[in-house]
């Protein structure tokens, strides 16, 4: 990343008194590990600014980072309109590891936001701040550790445990704890440097990433159960309708790695998550590839977004009519 953007990056921080941090909808570790890193080194360095976060309903499992209560206003639909309705105007909104401002979850604080800036990985981002610093990283939360170190001017700085452990987070979640293409020698560096910070490694790894409550082992077995095979058995697919989430009583959170699950199933190159968003009709496709297909190209297709081996996009209309779509792009790379 050019070291004037950075700069600049800081220096928008610097100029205002009243920070909001956001992610996108639906957030996953890399959106919560990466805001609520961001969160601890600004309020650490900068006790006289008032900082706020502003995340969707995430797992349960992150409230192991250290500062989450303290930064975040909500995480259900009510508290959701409540955290809009009383948002101040602020002098700055810092989205994190959103591509474009439809995933924006708290879209309209940003809109109303005096500057805006945005860091991200997401090669499909649109740019939509006055300042955009699209880096070429594993995750938001490597974005933010390259960030940190150019303030603190060392290639490796030694950062506290709350704002460690939480970029390890982010970077363990997009990474698949460092199995994916995405994982660098630099990622790797960035870990090892966390370690040194007393980042809490185990902890994360299970603690966020493997451990699953017994909810979310009935409903990945549903969907393994009824999952199926195409092309040779080269493509996957598994649905989750709104009723299970009912009957299993599960939440958006809950559906975390099933699509990974899929994915690594013996033969298959691409696999596709259908889940029902509430009361729309519509469905939400997270889709991930082994080695061949650009996911991104097929979710930017169809409003999306995302990277070459993970992306996601939303479709109106029933899960087989949205798959047949999907499914027909990934014949098309095979
Ligand atoms: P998911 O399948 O939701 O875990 O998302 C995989 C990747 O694609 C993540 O980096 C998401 O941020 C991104 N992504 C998912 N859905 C969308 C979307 N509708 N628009 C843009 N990016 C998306
Ligand atoms: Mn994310
Ligand atoms: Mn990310």
């Amino acid at each position: 990343m050019e070291k004037q953007l950075m700069s600049q990056f800081w220096h928008a921080i610097e100029s205002a008194k009243t920070i909001a941090i956001g992610g996108h909808k639906k957030p996953d570790g890399d959106c919560v590990g990466s805001s609520i890193g961001l969160y601890n080194y600004i309020t650490e360095n900068y006790p006289d600014k008032e900082v706020k976060c502003y995340l969707g309903e995430y797992a349960k499992e992150f409230e192991i980072l250290e500062g989450l209560a303290n930064a975040c206003t909500c995480v259900d639909e009510k508290s959701f309109k409540e955290a809009i309705h009383s948002a101040p105007t602020y002098d700055l909104f810092i989205a994190l590891d959103t591509s474009n401002t439809e995933r924006l979850e708290f879209f309209k604080i940003f809109e109303a936001a005096r500057d805006k800036i945005l860091a991200d990985h997401h090669i499909t981002n649109e740019r939509y701040a006055r300042l955009n610093l699209v880096f070429e990283s594993s995750s938001a939360a490597e974005a933010c550790y390259d960030l940190i170190a150019f303030r603190e001017d060392k290639e490796f700085p030694l950062l506290s445990k709350p704002v460690a452990d939480a970029i390890y987070l982010g970077i363990i979640h997009d990474t698949g704890v460092f199995k994916h293409s995405n994982t660098t020698r630099h990622t790797m560096e960035i870990a090892g440097a966390l370690l040194e910070c007393g980042v809490s490694s185990s902890k994360m790894i299970d603690g966020t990433f493997y451990h699953k409550t017994y909810t979310q082992n009935l409903i990945l077995a549903r969907v393994l159960l009824e999952s199926e095979l195409y092309f040779d058995g080269k493509v996957i697919t598994g649905v989750v309708p709104r009723e299970y989430l009912d009957l299993y009583n599960a939440s958006k959170p809950d559906l975390e790695g099933i699509v990974d699950q899929l994915r690594i199933t013996e033969g298959v190159e691409a696999a596709i998550f259908a889940y029902e968003t509430e009361g729309e009709g519509n469905y939400k496709y997270s889709m991930r590839s082994n080695d061949i297909v650009d996911v991104s190209k097929i979710a930017v297709k169809f409003g999306g977004g995302g990277h070459v081996r993970a992306a996601g996009c939303t479709i109106e209309g029933s899960a087989k009519e949205g798959l047949a779509l999907l499914i027909d792009e990934i014949k098309k790379q095979l």
